[in-house]
């Protein structure tokens, strides 16, 4: 079988490499010829692990290709899945401009029965206009191609994309033909043989899945966050009550941890995006604008507890902050917390020293001289005012505390991920700070 994945960032590349080392013939495509000169060079333009020898393996045993136009693959393909980009537009809706253009391609240069397939994560009812925008380009060529769209939203984490992908909790698929369902059963049954669920759906259920899934694992992090935030002040431990909470079956303990507000591509974007779907219905999702408020709030938690301890002074104070990812195990600062703690830092006239272990060329990017640039964890802490703990990095759990403290000018450590044990904090002689504890 063949494929075109259009659009190769962190989804579309994982899953084209992914496809690829199951057998399938997979062209990647990327309207950024940069980003497809330096793949074809061996080059990954993003960390995410296992990737790199993935894309390189099966690139060079001729699997996987890459091209900067769909048109140029689009005769040999059966099937296109378009993974490109959906940000949030102005008012927070997602925009669909990129989605609409892969739809536009497709329809202009079909030449026989094909599959488009949205991976990129779309509000409820985008299949249709996908549909239509189809059907149009076919009916101004005057042909008459059948084709089909099919909804198949990905749930991948950055930083466990590939073991996600290779062996997810289950593969939602909205399909509206038995002929389009059973080609997706043909190209997902390599993955099958692992024995996960495929879920076949209607599409507009398939396109609803993402955004309640996401909004849920959301809601989990922000009510979490708005309790800790409440033991803070009443003198409980949010760790101990999250262990409490954990083991009632009907909660589970996953996505309860605190800390310092949830960040990343696809959460912020996409509790806005069903927001946004809501009220074009004339509905309120009143849970999920609290969840969002809280969470705003919740990226500067620890600015505040500098600022207090401070006691609102933090002009030409030193800050090293160690973190700078929206969470470990990959270089994406979209919406991180690590943005609105710089830039609030900033505002007070405070000095920033950053580290990350990988992450550190994208803040260049985006944040350039603000800011300055540690050579390693060590180095940040040199004569700061204060550490703030913002990516729960492996490389952060157990750093050498006694020669950190004689590094800092203030022993203050305050963590944003809770990683650190208070107790043991406070014997080494540190002033520690977590959330909710
Ligand atoms: P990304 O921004 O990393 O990559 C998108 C790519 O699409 C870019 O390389 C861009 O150049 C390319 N592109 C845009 N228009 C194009 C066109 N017309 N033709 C060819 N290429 C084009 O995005 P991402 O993080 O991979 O997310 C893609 C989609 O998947 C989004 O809808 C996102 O919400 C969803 N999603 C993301 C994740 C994640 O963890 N990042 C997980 C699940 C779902």
């Amino acid at each position: 079988m063949n494929i075109a994945v259009v659009g190769t960032g962190y989804v579309g590349l994982v899953s084209g490499a992914c496809f690829a080392e199951m057998g399938v013939s997979v062209v990647c495509v990327d309207i950024n010829e940069e980003k497809i000169i330096s793949l074809k060079q061996g080059n990954i333009p993003i960390y995410e692990p296992g990737l790199d020898e993935l894309v390189l393996k099966n690139y060079r045993e001729g699997r996987l290709n890459f091209a900067t136009e769909l048109i140029s693959c689009l005769d040999d393909v059966d099937i296109v899945f378009s993974a490109v980009g959906t940000p949030p537009d102005e008012d927070g809706s997602a925009d669909l401009q990129y989605v609409m253009s892969v739809a536009r391609t497709f329809g202009q240069n079909i030449k026989k029965y094909s599959i488009l397939v949205t991976k990129s994560t779309v509000p409820v009812g985008t299949a249709r206009k996908v549909k239509t925008v189809i059907q149009t380009e076919l009916d101004k060529r005057g042909v008459d191609i059948s084709f089909d769209v099919v909804s198949n939203p990905e749930f991948l984490k950055e930083g466990s994309a590939i073991k996600d992908f290779m062996s997810p909790d289950r593969v939602i698929i909205g399909v509206e033909t038995e002929r389009a369902k059973e080609w997706m059963t043909k190209l997902y049954r390599p993955f099958l043989l692992n024995n996960f669920r495929v879920i076949f759906t209607d599409i507009p259920s398939a396109e609803m899945i993402k955004y309640a899934a996401n909004s849920m694992l959301a809601t989990r992090i922000s009510f979490m966050n708005d309790i800790a935030n409440l033991c803070e002040l009443v003198g409980a431990d949010v760790n101990q009550v999250r262990k409490g909470i954990g083991t009632d079956l009907r909660i589970g303990n996953k996505f309860l941890y605190p800390g310092c507000g949830y960040g990343g591509s696809c959460f912020p974007k996409d509790v806005k995006a069903l927001i946004k779907t809501a009220e074009q219905n004339n509905y309120s999702m009143n849970v999920l604008k609290a969840v969002e408020e809280v969470n705003q709030e919740q990226k500067k938690v620890l600015f505040k507890k500098l600022f207090y301890y401070y006691r609102g002074n933090l002009r030409n104070k030193k800050i090293a902050i160690w973190g700078l990812a929206f969470k470990a195990e990959t270089d994406d600062m979209r919406e991180a917390t690590s943005l609105v703690i710089i830039d609030l830092l900033l505002e007070a006239g405070a000095t920033i020293v950053v580290y990350d272990p990988i992450a550190m060329e994208e803040c260049k990017r985006r944040v350039g001289n603000m800011v300055f640039y540690a050579t390693d964890m060590y180095d940040a802490v040199q004569d700061v005012d204060a550490l703030l703990l913002l990516t729960e990095w492996k490389l952060f759990r157990l750093p050498k505390w006694d020669a950190i403290k004689n590094m800092m000018k203030e022993a203050l450590v305050i963590d944003g991920r809770n990683i650190y044990d208070k107790k043991e904090m406070h014997e080494l002689g540190f002033t520690y700070l977590c959330i909710g504890c």
